[in-house]
């Protein structure tokens, strides 16, 4: 079986991103001028250009505004879990931000652990991480528990 393709974790604009990561943090981009956020990742403001960009936590909770089913022809990593949910999560403090994903049924479960036909449009979710290497731990999403209130 072919491993899956891992992302950079050094490039100068999303080090932040995936050094949070590792420490179990989903953070996005603050601009220190004028306060826009985003993701993903640019090296300078995509609101007013400045070029000196913060990073803030999130708490890694939103709604499933989009998905999609990949079935195949996929990457040669992927072939073995196909078909496998990719969601769109719109986070719960920046509605404005959506981040590209996996929904998955537990923090180390395969990306095919949640079927596509359990999948809703928002669907509230939360962010987990999956530690895969050295140097990569991937957030993905889970679907949220919802504590039913007692009487
Ligand atoms: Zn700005």
């Amino acid at each position: 079986m072919t491993a899956m393709p891992l992302p950079y974790t050094d490039d100068p604009d999303t080090k932040g991103f995936w050094d949070a990561a590792r420490e179990r943090r989903l953070v996005i981009q603050r601009c220190a001028a004028c306060g826009h956020c985003q993701f993903p990742p640019h090296p300078f403001c995509a609101n007013c250009a400045h070029a000196e960009i913060e990073w803030v936590e999130t708490t890694g909770g939103g709604r499933i505004w989009s998905f999609g089913v990949a079935h195949g022809p996929t990457l040669p990593g992927f072939q073995d879990v196909v078909p496998y949910p990719m969601i769109v999560v719109e986070l719960d403090e920046h509605p404005d931000i959506r981040i590209v994903g996996s929904l998955v049924t537990g923090p180390e479960a395969p990306i095919n652990s949640v079927p596509p036909s359990a999948i809703r449009i928002g669907m509230p979710v939360d962010v987990t991480f999956a530690v895969v290497s050295d140097d990569v731990t991937l957030p993905r999403w889970m679907p949220r528990i919802i504590e039913e209130a007692q009487p």
